[in-house]
């Protein structure tokens, strides 16, 4: 929406990870060899490792569906750079305006984003007094509104679908893009079949695979190219080899007519991570993992004047708590919880006793206990 810009929400990571003794190759890696224990880099490099924590992230697959992405007929907020493009798109959609779709693909296994998309861009066309001529509808492959691909987390599907009938957002749920031109999209609905959506402005949420580099070492991954883990974070093929964050493979909640993918968030990644170099830490001392990561999801969704605040604990069910609530306090939460963590990463200090105490209070741990 424009509301930030680049330089508020990232940061040279260099000079902060220098000063912590960590070397910093800002370089791709191309290739992963697992039998020599070295990674290669763009340049030809090669880096050698005794472990290696494998952190890439997705690879937005636009190409699996016909105009999808940046490059064609649609918007993506999944990097800054999308972002930025985005913005442009939409200072040119506000000279003549039109329908909007908003959602996510067949396969996306990230849902947040494009529910927060679409009340940011709601809030933001109110207060320019121009929502009247815009008709907004959302797309989706999620079962129902609100199933995020956890199966809903609390009233998820009551404060989402309610929020969307306030706002006047339509939507189609067990929904796959077939085609996306210029301005029309071919979508096909379970049980209702085919249709045409016109539209002026689109933003859609890719499926995402494991980036290339990863997917190429033998026996590391899934056939869509997540790294297969264990309990303990740890490769399944090599125990010197551990993975985390969007880049590991999860497999759905359950089973749904058109496919959705388990989301990987924020709080449950630094779970991931605190168990990871745990193990590591216990492995050079010769000692066996313990450190299993809890999973657990507290998510802040901004819909620019409100929001809702999620905790799944843990995020896969069954849970021992599912909790989801609404409020302008989460829109404002949300804008300072940015700050706080830049910040925060700056420091070089992940967890501050602080925070600590407050998930204690909350009975939120990154860690399973023993
Ligand atoms: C738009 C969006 C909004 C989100 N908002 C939230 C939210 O509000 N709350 C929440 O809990 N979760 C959110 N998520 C989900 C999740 O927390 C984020 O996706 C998170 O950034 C994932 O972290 P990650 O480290 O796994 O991957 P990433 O943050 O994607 O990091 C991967 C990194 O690896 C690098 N990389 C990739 N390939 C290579 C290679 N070959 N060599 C070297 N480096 C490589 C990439 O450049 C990137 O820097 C959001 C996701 C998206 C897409």
């Amino acid at each position: 929406m424009g509301w930030r810009a680049r330089k508020d929400v990232s940061f040279p990571l260099r000079p902060y990870l220098e000063k912590k003794g960590i070397e910093f190759i800002a370089e791709a890696v191309k290739e992963i060899d697992p039998a020599k224990n070295i990674v290669i880099t763009e340049s030809g490099a090669s880096v050698p490792y005794n472990f290696l924590i494998i952190a890439t992230g997705p690879h937005l697959a636009f190409d699996e569906i016909i105009g999808l992405g940046p490059q064609a007929n649609t918007v993506s907020v999944c990097t800054v750079d999308h972002a930025e493009d985005a913005y442009e798109k939409y200072k040119k959609f506000l000279e003549d305006p039109g329908p909007v779709i908003i959602g996510a693909a067949q396969g996306a296994s990230c849902f947040g984003p494009a529910y927060e998309f679409a009340f940011m861009l709601d809030s933001d066309l109110r207060k320019r007094r121009i929502r009247k001529k815009i008709p907004m509808t959302f797309v989706t492959p999620e079962p129902y509104i609100g199933h995020l691909g956890l199966a809903g987390v609390g009233d998820s599907k009551g404060l989402l679908e309610h929020e969307f009938r306030e706002r006047h957002i339509g939507w189609h749920t067990n929904t796959k893009l077939k085609k996306i031109e210029k301005d029309k999209m071919l979508v096909e609905s379970v049980g209702e079949g085919e249709k045409e959506m016109p539209f002026k402005f689109a933003m859609l949420i890719p499926a995402f695979k494991g980036v290339d580099a990863v997917s190429s070492a033998q026996g590391l991954t899934n056939p869509r190219g997540f790294v297969m883990v264990d309990e303990f974070q740890r490769s399944k093929k090599y125990a010197n080899i551990y993975a985390v964050g969007v880049c590991i493979a999860i497999p759905p909640v359950e089973q749904t007519p058109v496919p959705v993918g388990v989301p990987k968030t924020g709080y449950m990644i630094e779970s991931m991570v605190a168990a990871s170099v745990r193990n590591i830490k216990d492995a050079i001392d010769g000692k066996p993992p313990t450190a299993k990561a809890t999973w657990n999801a507290v998510c802040l969704a901004d819909m620019g004047d409100t929001g809702i605040a999620f905790a799944a604990l843990p995020q896969i069910p069954p849970r021992n708590v599912t909790w989801a609530k609404k409020g302008r306090w989460v829109h404002l939460l949300k804008a300072a919880f940015e700050k706080y963590f830049i910040r925060k990463m700056k420091k070089g200090v992940t967890e501050p006793f602080y925070e600590k105490m407050i998930f204690d209070y909350l009975k939120i741990k990154k860690l399973e206990k023993g």
